[in-house]
């Protein structure tokens, strides 16, 4: 890959500057020679009133903006791969579309700048790395630099390695914030459309219930020109969890819906009972992991380890074991119930409390209380034999 360095003025890089409002994107720059945003890019992320600010302050300060990378399609076709936030920010604040404070605190557009400031944001300069390579050697590069401003996440290097007609669309459905159908699944899915955590989830169902990894799947389906099977699976499981349970509290947020999707989906399920036993389990005091609830409730109320139950404390420990341990000697047996009831060596074994375990003597799924008076001390070994409840 070859590389040159060039400087640009502001005024020369915001020359023909395009804002999208609908994509959120800067598009073009370089009297229209450069692409912005090109697909494998993120989307315009500086909007906030303070990042987008502080690239036109410092440039009224005479601070350098960084370096920029461009990357060289043709001799007259560039795209950005480092700087399109800084250089969107520019060419939004030029073309008047946010404001900042001047020194007297008054907002100012750029149109009501003084004469020497715009002079002085037109005329800075940018210093500009073109890179000149092939495809691969220009991505492969991408996903090793260390981007200065916000680090690309998994998703967005993989939208760049990858990018193509599949991520094109996949995107316009999954990274876009103007979507009306997120509103139904930010029930299940956690984090931000535009970072890609939504495009991540769907990739990476889909990718899973065909046992692929997500990069595995993007790379089989790059040239394809429709997103009908990542669509349709990812909607698939939305419907499945929305019809099994109707109430939708906050920690079902960004459960591995996929995996519970093709691990219970072919049994059936009463919506009304499941909304019962949901309801119950929240207002147990005893479900310390309440995202827990919802595997719990799809495999049968079986798998308590699921939802964390709230265990013995130490001192409620310590007295039953000493109880238990008096009151065995005394009779000349075990201090572990199971063991006193056998026919064998252990009958008369005084164990450590080191080597017992706190049980629940009536099972808390059976409605049993986690306090003093539903406690036995188990020796270990019966107590896993006893095994999970
Ligand atoms: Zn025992």
């Amino acid at each position: 890959m070859k590389t040159t360095l060039r400087t640009y003025t502001v005024r020369e890089m915001v020359d023909g500057f395009v804002y999208n409002e609908l994509e959120g994107k800067g598009l073009f720059g370089l009297s229209g020679k450069l692409a912005i945003q090109p697909e494998y890019q993120r989307n315009y992320l500086y909007a906030d009133g303070k990042r987008d600010v502080a690239v036109i302050d410092s440039l009224l300060k005479g601070y350098p903006l960084g370096l920029f990378y461009f990357n060289d399609v043709t001799k007259d076709k560039h795209e950005v791969l480092d700087g399109q936030q800084r250089i969107t920010s520019v060419g939004r604040f030029i073309t008047d579309k946010f404001a900042i404070l001047d020194e007297n605190g008054h907002r100012q557009i750029f149109s009501s700048l003084t004469a020497d400031k715009k002079a002085k944001i037109m005329e800075s300069e940018l210093l500009v790395y073109h890179c000149n390579g092939t495809e691969s050697e220009i991505k492969e590069w991408f996903k090793t630099i260390n981007i200065a401003g916000i680090p690309l996440n998994e998703q967005e290097l993989l939208n760049a390695i990858y990018s193509g007609p599949f991520v094109t669309l996949a995107k316009a459905e999954f990274s876009n914030s103007f979507n009306h159908r997120i509103q139904k699944w930010v029930d299940f899915v956690k984090g931000n459309v535009k970072r890609q955590d939504y495009l991540a989830t769907a990739l990476s169902w889909v990718a899973q219930s065909k046992g692929l990894e997500t990069d595995q799947y993007m790379a089989a389906h790059r040239f394809d020109d429709n997103i009908n099977e990542l669509k349709i699976y990812f909607n698939t499981v939305i419907e499945w969890a929305s019809g099994v349970f109707r109430s939708k509290p906050p920690e079902m947020q960004g459960l591995e819906w996929g995996r519970l999707y093709e691990t219970y989906h072919k049994q059936s399920y009463n919506p009304s009972k499941v909304e019962e036993t949901v309801e119950r389990l929240y207002d147990d005091d005893y479900v310390r992991r309440r995202s827990g609830i919802f595997e719990y409730v799809l495999g049968g109320e079986t798998d308590t380890r699921l939802l964390e139950v709230r265990v013995f404390d130490n001192a409620t420990k310590k007295a039953v074991y000493e109880q238990q341990t008096d009151e065995a000697k005394s009779k000349g047996v075990s201090n572990c119930p199971y063991c006193a009831a056998g026919h064998d060596a252990g009958k008369n074994k005084i164990w450590a409390i080191k080597d017992m375990d706190a049980d629940h003597v009536t099972a808390w799924s059976k409605g049993g209380t986690t306090d003093i008076k539903n406690c036995q001390m188990l020796c270990k070994p019966h107590n896993q034999a006893k095994g999970n409840k």
